[in-house]
């Protein structure tokens, strides 16, 4: 068999010189952060610090550019359609609120529908309870399958109703892993003349993405989770789309004139980006991306299968041992329960062998339902992980089970 295909880069970060025990399975959660993107964060701060738009010196302009040009990089990186269409976010969920807000305070009336899946992040799915409460307006379920894939004839079926407006739907789950066909469901939601927001969050850190090909209306998605700093997100769209939406927060910035008793607004993406923006974390979220553009998307996503798969090997030999998600097309997350255990328990044994695994619902209450389970443990791998983590997690948990056996 060929070499697996694996990446050498733990020596780049350096939470890992203070804590060389470290088994860091919580990617999903938050990544860790290589030194190229600490630097770049401490050296705006020393050399290059003001606030941006404001460029009545140089120092203001230069720090502008900074931030403008990680814009474009964004736009170079996800494939987006225009600079002008990436908005800086605080995060997914504030980019999913955004949209909720905007487009459904005035598109959404009474009897209309959202439709979501039962696999969303709550992200996606409490903005769009928020704003439909507020309009009379309501959410219905794509459901998933019993393996975690979205049920595409239930898909199809829902979207046949007229009352459906809007769709918002993952990426890639989680929970499970499960890579969404995304450029399916954008298809399947257009045919029937509908915008859809795809989330990100869990799929811009993990997979090569061409966002103008794949077209959806709204691509939103988290900078701490593909290694910059946490604080920066963005919503991705076209600036049309963008422009034909009302804004989201009023203040400095976003603004084209104001009068005593109105406001005209600026376009996207200065529309939405009211107020002081996180400037060194734009920068630091722009060294994130050029770290992983050296490393190279499609290498960042066979590293990961490749744990992934050893992974799976490894753990589908445990008895005892209950794991979800689909066969194949699946992101480097593995969500598992100890047969007779409690995840946090089981989580508790883990973290005493310094493996860090997340336990809980992971804010996907309605999925965990379908489940069928109360809460699961959940070990997600990233680029600095190796095949020893791979190790050390099938050793702890082959005991674990044991113990509990
Ligand atoms: N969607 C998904 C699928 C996620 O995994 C997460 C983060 N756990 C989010 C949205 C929200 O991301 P953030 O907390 O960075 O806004």
């Amino acid at each position: 068999p060929a070499a697996p295909a694996l990446l050498n880069v733990k020596a780049d970060f350096p939470i890992f010189d203070h804590h060389p025990e470290l088994v860091f399975l919580d990617s999903a959660a938050s990544t860790q952060k290589p030194r190229a993107v600490i630097q770049a964060i401490s050296d705006f701060y020393s050399r290059d610090y003001a606030n941006i738009h404001r460029g009545a010196y140089r120092l203001s302009a230069h720090a502008t550019d900074r931030f403008e040009s990680v814009r474009a990089d964004a736009a170079r990186f996800f494939r987006a359609p225009s600079p002008d269409g990436v908005i800086f976010t605080r995060n997914a969920t504030e980019a999913v609120n955004l949209v909720a807000h905007s487009w459904g305070q005035a598109h959404l009336n009474a009897g209309d529908v959202v439709l979501v899946s039962e696999m969303e992040h709550h992200a996606n799915l409490v903005p769009w309870h928020l704003v439909t409460g507020l309009r009379g307006a309501r959410v219905e379920y794509v459901r998933a399958t019993p393996d975690g894939r979205l049920d595409l004839d239930d898909y199809a079926a829902k979207l046949r109703n007229p009352a459906v407006k809007f769709v918002a739907l993952q990426h890639v789950s989680n929970v499970l892993g499960t890579v969404h066909p995304a450029a399916e469901l954008v298809r399947l939601a257009h045919d029937r003349g509908l915008p859809i927001l795809l989330d990100g969050a869990q799929a811009a850190p993990h997979l090569p993405l061409d966002l103008s090909a794949l077209n959806a209306d709204y691509y939103v998605l988290s900078s701490h989770k593909m290694l910059g700093p946490s604080g920066v997100g963005a919503l991705i769209a076209r600036p049309d789309t963008l422009n034909a939406l009302p804004p989201y927060m009023g203040g400095g910035d976003m603004i084209r004139e104001v009068y005593p008793d109105r406001s005209t607004y600026a376009p996207a993406p200065n529309r939405f980006e009211a107020g002081t923006p996180a400037i060194a974390e734009v920068v630091g979220f722009g060294a994130a991306m050029a770290y992983l553009t050296d490393l190279g998307m499609d290498r960042v996503e066979a590293h990961e299968q490749t744990l992934l798969h050893a992974a799976l090997d490894r753990l589908n030999q445990i008895e005892g041992l209950d794991l979800y998600g689909p066969p194949t097309a699946r992101g480097g997350v593995i969500s598992f329960n100890v047969r007779g255990a409690h995840a946090h328990d089981v989580a508790g044994f883990l973290d005493e062998a310094n493996i860090c695994v997340r336990a809980g619902h992971h804010c996907a209450q309605p999925l965990i339902r379908a489940l069928g389970c109360a809460s699961t443990a959940r070990a997600s791998f990233y680029i600095y992980n190796t095949l020893d983590d791979v190790d050390a997690l099938a050793g702890a948990m082959a005991e674990t089970a044991e113990f509990f056996r």
